[in-house]
């Protein structure tokens, strides 16, 4: 099925970015047209009667960080999973609404989630390395399984993607050690290693840190700013300090309902909403 192959970047899937021109010099050059990775308009989902989201529209830009905040229970985690049609594997599940990737539909009929997993890689709040796997296993994993053989490609992407968590000077030398053997931080950025491997386009990260102590928290968050050069990321965290440091764009989820998305920075400190409000300056959840 091709249904998922990029199509060209058109007038309908860019948007232009919300911030004003500067005044003047190099600087104020106009902002430029920004490219929309996820269009999802009036999304709904059911776990069986229950709905845990109510239309979502919204428009998530390539390659900025997006943080999804909002209090315990509110739909963030269900609304990330929903990007790479986690929820084929729970039962009674429905949904209603579009959501589309670079334009092409991801949950029409034909379009298989193992290929959208492909394309939206996934890392969870308690890192989870395949445990008999040693740490070069574990990155390559994803690769073996799409029937990947070329040894040279194999060990050219195992170098690139651990390069890229910020976690080859720490394993280099010992890459057939077990994965579990890793501290907890590097677990974690182990992780994201197995995640591009692949060669996603997007990145969910759902409470990456909130496992972590602040070392391991402070270099996950430096390494957020370094793969938005590549990658549209999508991170859930109810941290808010952790949003405001690394993100763009921040939406604001409140029972299940999209309360308001901005440039983080007006989310932190004029929101329109007095939810957000509310919510920002810790007077709930
Ligand atoms: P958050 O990530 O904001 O804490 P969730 O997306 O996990 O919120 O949950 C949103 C709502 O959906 C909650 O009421 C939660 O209890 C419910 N929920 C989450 N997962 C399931 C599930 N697998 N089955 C039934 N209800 C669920």
């Amino acid at each position: 099925m091709t249904i998922l192959s990029d199509p060209p970047v058109t007038s309908s899937n860019v948007v232009r970015t919300a911030a004003a021109p500067a005044a003047t010099g190099a600087a104020s050059l106009p902002a430029g047209p920004e490219e929309v990775a996820f269009e999802i308009k009036d999304f709904c989902l059911w776990y069986g009667a229950r709905q845990a989201l109510h239309e979502v529209t919204i428009s998530i830009p390539a390659k900025k960080v997006t943080a999804i905040i909002g209090p315990s229970g509110c739909g963030k985690s269900t609304f990330l999973r929903a990007l790479n049609r986690m929820h084929e594997v729970t039962p009674g599940t429905r949904l209603t609404g579009s959501l589309r990737l670079f334009g092409a539909d991801l949950y029409s009929q034909g379009v298989e989630p193992a290929v959208v997993r492909r394309r939206v890689g996934m890392v969870f709040q308690k890192s989870n390395p395949f445990p008999t796997l040693s740490i070069g296993e574990n990155v390559l994993v994803g690769l073996r399984l799409n029937g990947v053989r070329d040894r040279a490609l194999l060990q050219q992407r195992l170098e690139q993607s651990l390069r890229q968590a910020a976690l080859w000077e720490e394993v280099k030398d010992h890459l057939n050690r077990p994965g579990v053997s890793l501290s907890g931080g590097q677990q974690q950025r182990l992780c994201i290693a197995r995640a591009l491997a692949v060669q996603p386009e997007v990145l969910l990260m759902d409470e990456p840190c909130s496992a972590l102590d602040p070392l391991a928290t402070a270099k996950i968050e430096e390494l957020i700013q370094t793969l938005r050069e590549q990658y549209t990321v999508i991170i859930v965290t109810h941290n808010m300090q952790q949003a405001a440091r690394c993100s763009d764009r921040t939406a604001f989820f409140y029972l299940g309902k999209l309360i308001e998305y901005d440039e983080t920075r007006r989310i932190f400190t004029t929101p329109s909403n007095p939810q957000t409000e509310a919510y920002v300056s810790g007077r709930f959840g």
